[in-house]
Protein backbone atom coordinates (compact mmCIF):
# COMPACT_ATOMS: atom_id res chain seq x y z
CA UNK A 1 0.00 0.00 0.00
CA UNK A 2 1.26 3.19 -0.66
CA UNK A 3 0.27 5.14 2.25
CA UNK A 4 1.82 2.96 4.24
CA UNK A 5 5.23 3.64 2.48
CA UNK A 6 4.60 7.39 2.86
CA UNK A 7 4.52 7.11 6.19
CA UNK A 8 7.67 4.78 6.24
CA UNK A 9 9.63 7.12 4.64
CA UNK A 10 7.85 9.84 6.60
CA UNK A 11 9.19 8.41 9.72
CA UNK A 12 12.18 7.26 8.04
CA UNK A 13 13.68 11.30 7.81
CA UNK A 14 11.17 11.80 10.93
CA UNK A 15 13.83 10.14 13.27
CA UNK A 16 16.74 11.47 11.49
CA UNK A 17 18.08 14.79 13.51
CA UNK A 18 20.11 16.33 10.78
CA UNK A 19 16.94 16.39 8.00
CA UNK A 20 14.11 17.13 10.02
CA UNK A 21 13.62 18.93 13.25
CA UNK A 22 10.96 19.55 15.54
CA UNK A 23 7.75 20.13 13.12
CA UNK A 24 9.64 20.52 10.24
CA UNK A 25 9.42 19.40 6.85
CA UNK A 26 6.42 17.68 4.58
CA UNK A 27 5.84 14.25 2.57
CA UNK A 28 3.05 13.77 0.33
CA UNK A 29 2.12 10.34 -1.86
CA UNK A 30 -0.70 10.67 -4.80
CA UNK A 31 -2.22 9.12 -7.35
CA UNK A 32 -4.04 10.31 -10.26
CA UNK A 33 -7.17 11.57 -8.03
CA UNK A 34 -6.08 12.73 -4.96
CA UNK A 35 -2.97 13.75 -2.78
CA UNK A 36 -2.23 13.23 0.38
CA UNK A 37 -0.38 15.21 2.22
CA UNK A 38 0.86 15.97 6.10
CA UNK A 39 -1.37 17.80 8.27
CA UNK A 40 -0.15 20.52 9.50
CA UNK A 41 0.76 20.19 13.37
CA UNK A 42 2.00 16.54 13.00
CA UNK A 43 5.58 16.04 13.11
CA UNK A 44 7.21 13.44 10.16
CA UNK A 45 8.70 11.35 13.26
CA UNK A 46 5.79 9.81 14.84
CA UNK A 47 3.19 10.40 12.03
CA UNK A 48 0.88 7.66 11.21
CA UNK A 49 -1.62 7.06 7.88
CA UNK A 50 -4.00 9.51 9.90
CA UNK A 51 -1.95 12.38 9.77
CA UNK A 52 -2.01 12.77 6.33
CA UNK A 53 -5.03 15.13 4.59
CA UNK A 54 -6.68 13.61 1.71
CA UNK A 55 -7.08 16.64 -1.57
CA UNK A 56 -9.00 16.62 -4.38
CA UNK A 57 -6.23 16.84 -7.02
CA UNK A 58 -8.88 18.07 -9.42
CA UNK A 59 -10.08 20.62 -7.26
CA UNK A 60 -6.13 21.50 -6.16
CA UNK A 61 -5.50 22.64 -10.16
CA UNK A 62 -8.47 25.35 -9.66
CA UNK A 63 -5.86 27.29 -8.27
CA UNK A 64 -4.39 27.71 -11.27
CA UNK A 65 -7.30 28.76 -13.44
CA UNK A 66 -8.57 31.78 -10.85
CA UNK A 67 -8.08 34.94 -10.53
CA UNK A 68 -6.94 36.52 -7.02
CA UNK A 69 -7.08 39.37 -5.46
CA UNK A 70 -4.35 41.90 -6.27
CA UNK A 71 -3.56 42.35 -2.83
CA UNK A 72 -1.19 40.45 -0.84
CA UNK A 73 -3.03 39.30 2.33
CA UNK A 74 -6.69 38.77 0.49
CA UNK A 75 -5.28 36.80 -1.83
CA UNK A 76 -3.26 34.34 0.21
CA UNK A 77 -6.71 34.24 2.31
CA UNK A 78 -9.01 33.24 -1.18
CA UNK A 79 -6.13 30.62 -1.67
CA UNK A 80 -6.08 29.22 1.91
CA UNK A 81 -10.18 28.80 1.07
CA UNK A 82 -9.71 26.93 -1.87
CA UNK A 83 -6.78 24.88 -0.55
CA UNK A 84 -9.54 23.90 2.42
CA UNK A 85 -12.06 23.60 0.16
CA UNK A 86 -9.95 20.81 -1.76
CA UNK A 87 -9.83 18.57 0.77
CA UNK A 88 -12.03 15.34 1.11
CA UNK A 89 -12.30 15.28 4.85
CA UNK A 90 -12.37 18.17 6.80
CA UNK A 91 -10.81 17.22 9.94
CA UNK A 92 -7.88 18.27 9.22
CA UNK A 93 -5.77 21.50 7.92
CA UNK A 94 -3.12 20.49 5.21
CA UNK A 95 0.46 21.82 4.94
CA UNK A 96 0.67 25.60 3.84
CA UNK A 97 3.48 23.48 1.26
CA UNK A 98 0.50 21.50 -0.03
CA UNK A 99 0.13 23.11 -3.47
CA UNK A 100 4.01 22.83 -3.81
CA UNK A 101 3.49 18.73 -3.33
CA UNK A 102 1.04 18.54 -6.13
CA UNK A 103 2.91 20.39 -8.67
CA UNK A 104 5.56 17.55 -8.98
CA UNK A 105 3.83 14.80 -10.93
CA UNK A 106 5.94 11.98 -9.57
CA UNK A 107 4.22 9.78 -6.62
CA UNK A 108 6.14 10.71 -3.70
CA UNK A 109 7.48 13.72 -2.57
CA UNK A 110 9.69 15.33 0.63
CA UNK A 111 10.33 18.13 1.69
CA UNK A 112 12.89 18.80 4.73
CA UNK A 113 15.37 21.12 5.58
CA UNK A 114 18.71 19.20 6.33
CA UNK A 115 21.57 20.65 8.15
CA UNK A 116 23.85 19.71 5.03
CA UNK A 117 21.44 21.46 2.65
CA UNK A 118 20.88 24.22 4.49
CA UNK A 119 24.83 24.67 4.62
CA UNK A 120 24.29 25.24 0.76
CA UNK A 121 21.16 26.77 0.60
CA UNK A 122 22.35 30.08 3.45
CA UNK A 123 25.33 30.30 1.74
CA UNK A 124 26.63 33.27 0.11
CA UNK A 125 27.89 30.99 -3.33
CA UNK A 126 25.14 28.21 -2.26
CA UNK A 127 23.76 28.09 -5.58
CA UNK A 128 27.26 28.07 -7.46
CA UNK A 129 28.31 25.50 -5.59
CA UNK A 130 25.10 23.71 -5.72
CA UNK A 131 25.95 23.38 -9.73
CA UNK A 132 29.57 22.66 -9.25
CA UNK A 133 28.02 19.68 -7.83
CA UNK A 134 24.63 18.39 -8.93
CA UNK A 135 25.29 20.04 -12.58
CA UNK A 136 23.97 23.46 -14.12
CA UNK A 137 20.53 22.28 -14.41
CA UNK A 138 19.82 22.33 -11.10
CA UNK A 139 16.40 23.90 -10.15
CA UNK A 140 17.36 26.42 -7.37
CA UNK A 141 14.92 29.76 -6.21
CA UNK A 142 15.60 32.59 -4.44
CA UNK A 143 14.28 33.46 -0.92
CA UNK A 144 10.13 33.91 -1.79
CA UNK A 145 7.16 35.36 0.09
CA UNK A 146 5.79 31.59 1.31
CA UNK A 147 2.34 30.87 -0.14
CA UNK A 148 0.84 31.84 -3.77
CA UNK A 149 4.06 33.57 -4.53
CA UNK A 150 6.59 30.76 -3.93
CA UNK A 151 3.92 27.92 -5.64
CA UNK A 152 3.89 29.60 -8.70
CA UNK A 153 7.07 30.44 -8.92
CA UNK A 154 7.64 26.54 -8.92
CA UNK A 155 4.95 25.90 -11.40
CA UNK A 156 6.95 27.94 -13.64
CA UNK A 157 10.70 26.62 -13.23
CA UNK A 158 9.25 22.87 -13.41
CA UNK A 159 7.13 23.59 -16.28
CA UNK A 160 10.29 25.04 -18.27
CA UNK A 161 12.57 22.17 -16.66
CA UNK A 162 9.96 20.00 -18.75
CA UNK A 163 10.08 21.91 -21.86
CA UNK A 164 14.11 22.28 -22.12
CA UNK A 165 15.03 18.75 -21.22
CA UNK A 166 11.55 17.01 -21.91
CA UNK A 167 11.47 15.33 -18.50
CA UNK A 168 10.38 16.44 -15.19
CA UNK A 169 12.79 17.99 -12.10
CA UNK A 170 13.15 15.66 -9.54
CA UNK A 171 14.98 18.09 -7.40
CA UNK A 172 14.41 21.61 -6.16
CA UNK A 173 16.44 23.45 -3.78
CA UNK A 174 15.06 26.73 -1.87
CA UNK A 175 17.35 29.76 -0.75
CA UNK A 176 17.42 29.87 3.22
CA UNK A 177 14.76 27.16 3.08
CA UNK A 178 15.80 23.47 2.09
CA UNK A 179 14.92 21.01 -0.41
CA UNK A 180 11.97 19.53 -2.25
CA UNK A 181 13.07 15.74 -3.52
CA UNK A 182 10.48 14.00 -5.81
CA UNK A 183 10.27 10.30 -6.93
CA UNK A 184 8.12 7.45 -7.73
CA UNK A 185 9.36 5.26 -5.55
CA UNK A 186 10.47 5.89 -1.33
CA UNK A 187 13.74 3.84 -3.00
CA UNK A 188 14.74 6.21 -5.50
CA UNK A 189 13.84 9.26 -3.19
CA UNK A 190 16.29 7.87 -1.09
CA UNK A 191 18.60 7.34 -3.59
CA UNK A 192 18.38 10.71 -4.73
CA UNK A 193 18.90 12.36 -0.67
CA UNK A 194 22.07 10.09 -0.27
CA UNK A 195 23.72 11.70 -3.09
CA UNK A 196 22.90 15.12 -2.73
CA UNK A 197 23.53 14.80 1.20
CA UNK A 198 26.83 12.94 0.43
CA UNK A 199 28.45 14.73 -2.21
CA UNK A 200 27.58 17.97 0.44
CA UNK A 201 29.36 16.13 2.76
CA UNK A 202 32.25 15.32 1.20
CA UNK A 203 33.04 18.83 0.87
CA UNK A 204 32.95 19.26 4.63
CA UNK A 205 35.42 19.02 6.98
CA UNK A 206 32.80 17.87 10.03
CA UNK A 207 35.15 16.52 12.57
CA UNK A 208 37.45 19.75 12.32
CA UNK A 209 34.57 21.61 12.48
CA UNK A 210 33.67 20.97 16.37
CA UNK A 211 35.50 22.93 18.06
CA UNK A 212 34.30 26.19 16.05
CA UNK A 213 30.73 24.73 16.87
CA UNK A 214 31.32 24.10 20.32
CA UNK A 215 32.51 27.67 20.58
CA UNK A 216 29.73 29.30 18.87
CA UNK A 217 27.58 27.27 21.17
CA UNK A 218 29.22 29.04 24.07
CA UNK A 219 27.86 32.76 23.22
CA UNK A 220 24.39 31.02 23.42
CA UNK A 221 21.32 31.96 20.56
CA UNK A 222 20.73 35.90 21.93
CA UNK A 223 24.07 36.67 20.69
CA UNK A 224 24.42 34.26 17.89
CA UNK A 225 21.29 35.64 15.80
CA UNK A 226 22.16 38.58 16.63
CA UNK A 227 25.35 37.91 14.42
CA UNK A 228 24.93 35.89 11.92
CA UNK A 229 20.92 36.29 11.51
CA UNK A 230 18.39 33.95 10.92
CA UNK A 231 18.91 31.95 8.46
CA UNK A 232 15.40 29.84 7.52
CA UNK A 233 11.59 30.24 8.40
CA UNK A 234 12.39 27.15 11.49
CA UNK A 235 14.95 29.26 13.01
CA UNK A 236 12.61 31.86 13.57
CA UNK A 237 9.51 29.32 14.60
CA UNK A 238 11.71 27.54 16.96
CA UNK A 239 13.60 30.43 18.16
CA UNK A 240 15.24 28.89 21.32
CA UNK A 241 15.10 25.82 20.48
CA UNK A 242 18.34 24.08 21.11
CA UNK A 243 18.13 21.44 18.48
CA UNK A 244 17.17 24.65 15.96
CA UNK A 245 19.91 26.35 17.68
CA UNK A 246 22.63 23.33 17.33
CA UNK A 247 21.39 23.66 13.52
CA UNK A 248 21.89 26.85 12.73
CA UNK A 249 25.75 27.23 14.57
CA UNK A 250 26.41 24.02 12.17
CA UNK A 251 24.60 25.91 8.81
CA UNK A 252 27.13 28.92 9.93
CA UNK A 253 30.48 26.89 10.34
CA UNK A 254 29.67 24.25 7.49
CA UNK A 255 28.46 27.14 5.09
CA UNK A 256 32.15 29.00 5.22
CA UNK A 257 33.28 26.11 2.67
CA UNK A 258 30.56 27.84 -0.07
CA UNK A 259 31.65 31.55 0.61
CA UNK A 260 30.41 31.83 4.08
CA UNK A 261 26.61 31.87 5.28
CA UNK A 262 24.12 34.32 4.60
CA UNK A 263 21.33 34.84 6.75
CA UNK A 264 17.35 35.23 5.58
CA UNK A 265 16.44 39.05 3.95
CA UNK A 266 15.06 41.30 6.52
CA UNK A 267 11.51 41.46 4.09
CA UNK A 268 11.22 37.84 4.87
CA UNK A 269 11.69 37.46 8.38
CA UNK A 270 9.71 40.76 9.08
CA UNK A 271 6.58 38.95 7.20
CA UNK A 272 7.60 35.81 9.17
CA UNK A 273 7.05 37.62 12.45
CA UNK A 274 4.17 39.19 11.25
CA UNK A 275 2.67 35.92 9.88
CA UNK A 276 3.23 34.37 13.29
CA UNK A 277 1.70 36.98 15.67
CA UNK A 278 -1.66 36.68 13.05
CA UNK A 279 -1.75 33.00 13.97
CA UNK A 280 -1.77 33.67 17.54
CA UNK A 281 -4.41 36.25 17.47
CA UNK A 282 -6.53 33.61 15.41
CA UNK A 283 -5.40 30.81 18.15
CA UNK A 284 -6.47 32.93 21.26
CA UNK A 285 -9.09 34.85 19.78
CA UNK A 286 -10.92 30.99 18.38
CA UNK A 287 -11.28 32.67 14.64
ZN1 LIG B 1 9.73 23.97 4.31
Amino acid sequence: MSLEQLVEISNYYGIDEEIVLMGGGNTSYKDNDFLYVKASGTTLKTITAEGFVKMNRAKLTKVWSKTYSEDFDMREEEVLTDLLAARETTAMRPSVETILHDLFPQKFVVHTHPTLVNALTCAKNGETWAKKLFGNDLLWLPPLMPGYVLAKEVKDILANYKENHLKDANVLFLENHGIFAAADSIDEIKTLMNNILEKIAGQIDKSGSENEIKLLLSIGWDKFSEKYGIFTPDHYVYRGNELLFADSVKIAVYAKKFGGCRAMPGWLTKFIENWEAEKYRTAVSGK
